[in-house]
């Protein structure tokens, strides 16, 4: 919600001059560069009004404070934050967000957190209950998501994360290293179509690999014959979505997977929104296409278990064919005098707690669970496609199960998420091309809310188509970002942002 009023101040760039002055090239003569100084100081001025709602109402800490605070004191100012924010995504009005969220879900996994809040499984010899879930969270995951069709099951291994971004920034270093170690490959790239998560063009940049971005088809899904020609001799890895976080299809998995294995390199699905749907998906009889290691060529999976694995948040999978594979993820060192160390994966101390939730909420929901959520997610989402479906002015983008992501050709569809917006709705604004999409979760099952989405969707719709010369709020920012040819200003920007997260 501050976002969406915070990107609305971001407009404020557009109509101020600045972006048409950067897009001259203007901005390091003194007299515009001033300018462009001057107006980006007002507008992070009024963007920390709405990035800080709480600085009139609550004690600020910019340091410590001398005495200690009561616990009960602390308890109930958290207790007031939590309850200014928490109407939104539980009555089913966000996006994505939060994947399950019945109250006594939350309870369960809190009262699981609490009993293993101590524990850390860099300490294995410690807590080796911790151990005991995470290589169950593991192997559960991998029997979901087709081991039990290869060959040798056991072959499927992999490690718990702290997220899908983690889960797919591991096995990226992963392909790196063997590539180095295996086939001297010091210049590496992977293939990925552009609708790949943005954790992919992280991994590059962290790890010095070249992505090379691949077009998707008019269903949104990723160009087999573009893969194909971007295969070069430094290729380590190609890359599918199962399904996409923009448009929620799934790439042919199948065929970029058997290229990437006539080809001996790597392949990674990233299931982490689907991973925890689509294996339940296919049970329930949808149409449901081959992503998982029971296609010989897929080497890799991440699938986020604080999605639809509705573990908390903090935790996903990341699962190799092969040990061999899975050793070039690890680090060890035998020279510090720490003493020997070793770590799966990126970091060294981590929450046992969040893997003793996780590993909980998976056993006591079962197959039976899994299967039952799917159901309800699935249906709900086909409600709100028959809803999109009829109204004339909308588009649903490709053939997606449960992210719906849809556009229009007569209208300004950002004009329609800033009255949804302006409804309580929390959808995702995307681009290229211009969309937005909801990600059905476990909260629009509730009674009434697809219905409700439907309603106040028709009232967007009919509300822009009477008002065309309207300006909105989060429109001219997307309109500026679409046409904007120096992007180094738009990401100048989203560093601003950040700082001001962290500004006290
Ligand atoms: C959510 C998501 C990710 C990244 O997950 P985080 O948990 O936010 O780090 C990666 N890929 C897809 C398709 C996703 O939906």
């Amino acid at each position: 919600m501050y976002v969406k009023r915070n990107i609305r101040t971001l407009a404020g760039l557009a109509g101020a001059g600045i972006v048409r002055s950067a897009l001259k090239k203007l901005k390091n003569i003194p007299f515009i560069k001033k300018r462009i100084e001057r107006e980006y100081a007002g507008i992070m001025e009024r963007l920390e009004t709405t990035l800080k709602p709480y600085r009139n109402d609550y004690e600020t800490y910019a340091a410590m404070p001398e005495q200690g605070v009561s616990r009960q004191e602390i308890i109930s100012d958290m207790e007031r934050l939590k309850s200014a924010e928490e109407e939104r995504w539980k009555d089913g009005y966000v996006s994505g967000a939060v994947y399950h969220g019945d109250q006594g879900h939350i309870d369960f996994l809190n009262t699981v957190y609490a009993i293993s809040s101590q524990s850390n499984p860099l300490h294995s010899d410690i807590w080796p209950s911790i151990t005991k879930f995470e290589s169950e969270i593991v192997s559960m995951t991998a029997c979901m998501l087709g081991a039990l069709n290869t060959e040798d099951p056991c072959e499927i291994c992999g490690t718990v994360s702290s997220g899908g971004t983690e889960s797919i920034l591991l096995a990226m270093k992963t392909y790196r290293d063997r590539a180095r170690e295996e086939f001297r490959i010091t210049r590496p790239e992977i293939i990925a179509p552009v609708t790949a998560h943005a954790a992919f063009d992280k991994a590059a940049q962290y790890f010095g690999i070249r992505l090379i971005h691949i077009p998707v088809d008019s269903e949104f899904r990723a160009d087999v014959k573009a893969a194909q020609k971007a295969i070069t001799k430094n290729t380590i890895a190609l890359v599918g979505s199962a399904p996409s976080f923009p448009h929620g299809v799934v790439d042919p998995i199948e065929k970029l997977s058997e290229l990437a294995r006539s080809r001996g390199i790597g392949f990674h699905t990233d299931a982490c929104l689907g991973g925890f749907i689509l294996p339940w998906a296919k049970r329930l009889g949808y149409d449901v296409p081959a992503f998982d290691f029971s296609l010989p060529g897929v080497t890799s999976i991440s699938a986020d278990t604080h999605k639809y694995g509705y573990a908390a948040k903090g935790t996903s999978v990341i699962l190799y064919r092969g040990k061999d594979l899975r050793r070039y993820q690890y680090f060890t060192t035998t020279d510090w005098p720490g003493g020997l160390y070793f770590s799966p994966t990126f970091a060294g101390s981590r929450p046992g707690a969040l893997s003793a939730a996780c590993w909980a909420a998976m056993v006591s929901m079962g197959e039976k669970g899994y299967l039952d959520a799917a159901k309800r997610i699935l249906k709900t989402a086909q409600t709100i496609k028959d809803g999109i479906g009829q109204i004339p002015e909308l588009r649903i983008f490709g053939d997606p199960l449960w992210v719906i992501a849809f556009g229009s050709d007569r209208l300004n569809i950002y004009r329609v998420m800033d009255y949804m917006t302006g409804r309580n709705w929390g959808l995702n604004g995307l681009h290229k091309p211009s969309c937005i999409h909801i990600c059905v979760t476990l909260r629009h099952t509730q009674r009434g809310v697809a219905g409700r989405f439907l309603e106040d969707l028709r009232s967007a719709v009919n509300y822009v188509k009477a008002h065309p010369d309207e300006k909105g709020s989060m429109a001219p920012v997307y309109g500026m970002a679409a046409t904007m040819p120096d992007r180094s200003i738009v990401g100048d920007m989203l560093k601003g942002y950040i700082d001001l997260l962290y500004k006290v």
